[in-house]
């Protein structure tokens, strides 16, 4: 048992759910009790879609259970090929359905349709949903691919390749596609099949079909490309395109492995990011201290741009994707830190404030927890919210991807001159502190109420840690110093003081740990 309020993922059908509902032609029959369609919300509201999900549930009751849910199963699976008709199936267990053990795959093999049905093993115990959506994309695979592809002669043709990893559900999945797709366009190489994202099942027959395989979101579609290079010889590109420098490499690869010049895409200047972060107005950014956590393939991504292209410090990093731990360990190291992997947020929790980031890149639940603790935030992974479907255009890859990120990640933190204004006219009405300055209005001045401190939430501290008495007037000192910083001045004061057994902090005390710390 594990005490849980907020999960970063999904169980492994909701994994299975977004492929069946990225492609077209598909349908998912899912053993799952009355309740379980609470999943197709995920998609009609927070992504959307204006569609429903193509899923039938069973949803048995609890007086089934002293029935035969076995044919109930049966039942379902008939009538959802006689009314949607799919080109395919797969079928499936739900966490309660795993446990009655009905065997899905047995029960649908029996009704012998005329369509390939594909039975999915889902661990719901022990895997999640970005589990699930591998597993199922490749055994759809590995199942529909066949196992000869007809290849026309490279000689006189351009290059062809698939895309593969797009998915239902998945974050700005739909703008990055749009941008991989310019950029394999502008490099002159074709796309077979865009899979699983609008893909049908006579879709995924043709996959062998292509020279190579770019695969956008490892979590998804590692697994399934590694199939189709065993089985066809199809190279695959992994590098996720976030960032420029990724952007950059993955042109070079993908032109290396179609036999196109990458020049012409390289040229001039494809993304405003590098100018932006090295004009003036950046150097605030210089050393900002950036806590990143998310799935792999986008905690991974941020860290390089954060630390290469913005001049971050990465001092904490971390991925509730226990299957891509190594990978991320390996990039913590890069930083100095040790990554943190988990999916407890309290884990997170603790680290965010154990590093004492200005700056969190996180999920829906960082921005929650910064949020409490006053850090600004920005959004580079999912688990996301329905303001992370947006309208506008906003994919994360590609040279456009990059200028979304500098915009997203720099907007939370304030303007550098803002900050100075701040630590200068602590006292003033319009900069005081936690305050952005407003500047509507004018005029004659209601009486402004008492400003609301948000003061980050101390390190937690062991109960043998002695508490500190601040001096008031090392008090009023340390209220010089701008709210984003004061935090890690008081913790480092106090780590200072314990390390001397000062029972009081003063002044003496708060300027000897700044020039201690500033050594
Ligand atoms: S079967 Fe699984 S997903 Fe459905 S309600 Fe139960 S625990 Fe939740």
């Amino acid at each position: 048992m594990q005490l849980t309020l907020w999960t970063y993922e999904g169980p492994p059908h909701i994994g299975a759910m977004r492929i069946a509902t990225a492609m077209r032609g598909l349908h998912y029959v899912l053993h799952a009790p009355q309740g379980d369609t609470y999943a197709d919300l995920l998609f009609t509201m927070i992504e959307r879609r204006d569609t429903r999900p193509p899923v039938t549930y069973t949803t048995f009751q609890a007086r089934d259970l002293g029935s035969d849910t076995a044919e109930i199963f049966k039942t379902a699976v008939a009538d959802a090929y006689e009314r949607f008709r799919p080109q395919a199936m797969i079928v499936g267990a739900s966490c309660t359905a795993e446990l009655i053990q009905d065997d899905p795959g047995g029960l649908a093999k029996a009704l012998a349709l005329p369509i390939p049905v594909i039975p999915l093993e889902l661990p719901a115990y022990q895997k999640k949903e970005n589990w699930g959506a591998s597993e199922t994309f490749y055994r759809l695979v590995r199942a529909l691919a066949g196992s000869t592809a007809e290849v026309t002669p490279r000689e006189g043709r351009r290059p062809l390749c698939n895309i593969l990893g797009p998915t239902a559900l998945g974050f700005r999945h739909r703008d990055d596609l749009v941008e991989i797709e310019k950029l394999l366009a502008a490099l002159g190489i074709d796309v077979n099949v865009i899979a699983p994202s609008g893909a049908s099942p006579a879709d995924l027959g043709r996959l062998g079909a292509a020279d190579f395989n770019v695969v956008l979101y490892p979590e998804v579609a590692r697994a399934a490309a590694q199939h189709l290079l065993k089985t066809f010889g199809q190279p695959m590109v992994e590098t996720v395109p976030i960032g420029v420098q990724a952007t950059i490499r993955f042109v070079e690869e993908v032109a290396k492995l179609a036999g196109v010049d990458p020049a012409p895409v390289l040229a001039g200047a494809p993304s405003r990011l590098p100018w932006y972060s090295r004009s003036v107005d950046s150097t605030y950014l210089t050393g900002k201290r950036v806590f990143i956590f998310g799935d792999a393939t986008h905690a991974l991504a941020a860290a390089r741009v954060a630390a290469t292209e913005l001049g971050f410090k990465v001092v904490g990093l971390g991925t509730y994707t226990r299957e891509f731990a190594r990978e991320v360990r390996a990039e913590a190291a890069l930083h100095g830190i040790e990554a943190t992997i988990t999916d407890d947020y309290l884990d997170v929790e603790a680290a965010i404030q154990g590093c004492q980031a200005e700056l969190v890149l996180g999920t829906q639940m960082e921005r929650h927890i910064a949020k409490r603790l006053g850090i600004p935030c920005a959004v580079i992974s999912s688990p996301i919210h329905v303001q992370d479907f947006p309208a506008r255009h906003s994919p994360q890859m590609g040279f456009e991807g990059a200028n979304v990120l500098f915009d997203t990640w720099v907007h939370p933190l304030m303007m550098g001159l803002e900050e100075h204004l701040l630590g200068m006219f602590r006292e003033d009405v319009e900069f005081h502190d936690g305050v952005a300055p407003s500047h509507l209005g004018g005029g004659e001045r209601a009486p402004q109420p008492e400003p609301i401190r948000i003061e980050p939430t101390p390190v937690a501290e062991t109960p043998s840690t002695p508490a500190f008495v601040w001096d008031p007037s090392a008090e009023k000192e340390l209220k010089k110093i701008p709210f984003f910083v004061r935090g890690k001045a008081r913790a480092n004061t106090e780590r200072f003081a314990r390390e001397r057994n000062l029972a009081v902090v003063t002044v003496e005390t708060l300027y000897d740990a700044k020039s201690h710390f500033g050594r």
